[in-house]
């Protein structure tokens, strides 16, 4: 099967994710991960992007498109593959839909997981002391939800329409949502 983890930053779509993968042997694509790498290897993407992601912009569709190619035509991975963070744009949507249909795959389950702006603000108050993430600023913050509004919310729009959608409340305990996350995938 394939899944998108979807949802605001701080929604815990990577927390999620790695509980996923561990159960179901997933392959995770986090393009947050991705463009970090590239941030810290000092790659080409990388210094162009670092200030970019510090300030809680996107980095452009065909940086992120390019990032997550070799991914999913790779056979190992195939109908295994996690996606946490991508897309975060209708194009970005769209370009996933034919990488898919390219490699004879489909997305299985969308999780959507709702999170009150709140309850995101002190989630990342809290990552910033364990991960010290750059990004994990109240400016930067709120920059990312906006740009979020902004951007991702459309896509919510498109993929809530689908039959395979799922919305969960990520307000709930991490323990909660992931038995809720199982209980769709098992059944
Ligand atoms: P994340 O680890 O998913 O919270 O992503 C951290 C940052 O990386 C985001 O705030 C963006 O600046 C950048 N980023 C991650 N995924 C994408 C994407 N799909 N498109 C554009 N930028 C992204």
């Amino acid at each position: 099967m394939n899944v998108i983890i979807f949802g605001p930053p701080g929604a815990g779509k990577g927390t999620q994710a790695l509980n996923i993968v561990k159960k179901y042997s997933l392959y995770q694509i986090s393009t947050g991960d991705l463009l970090r790498k590239e941030v810290k290897n000092k790659t080409v993407i990388g210094k162009h992007i670092e200030n970019i992601i510090s300030k809680g912009d996107f980095a452009t569709d065909e940086i992120v498109n390019e990032l997550i190619k070799n991914a999913i035509f790779d056979p190992l991975n195939k109908n295994k593959l996690i996606f946490d963070g991508y897309p975060r744009s209708l194009s970005q949507a769209k370009n996933l839909d034919f990488l898919l249909s390219s490699s004879n795959q489909k997305i299985d389950f969308i999780f959507f997981l709702n999170v009150k702006k709140e309850t995101i603000i002190e989630r990342i108050k809290k990552r910033k002391i364990l991960e010290k993430r750059p990004d994990d600023n109240l400016t930067t913050i709120l920059k990312r939800y906006d740009t979020y509004m902004e951007t991702t919310k459309p896509v919510l729009d498109f993929y809530s329409k689908k039959s395979n959608f799922y919305e969960i409340d990520g307000d709930a305990k991490i323990e909660e949502i992931s038995s809720k996350i199982d209980q769709i995938l098992t059944v």
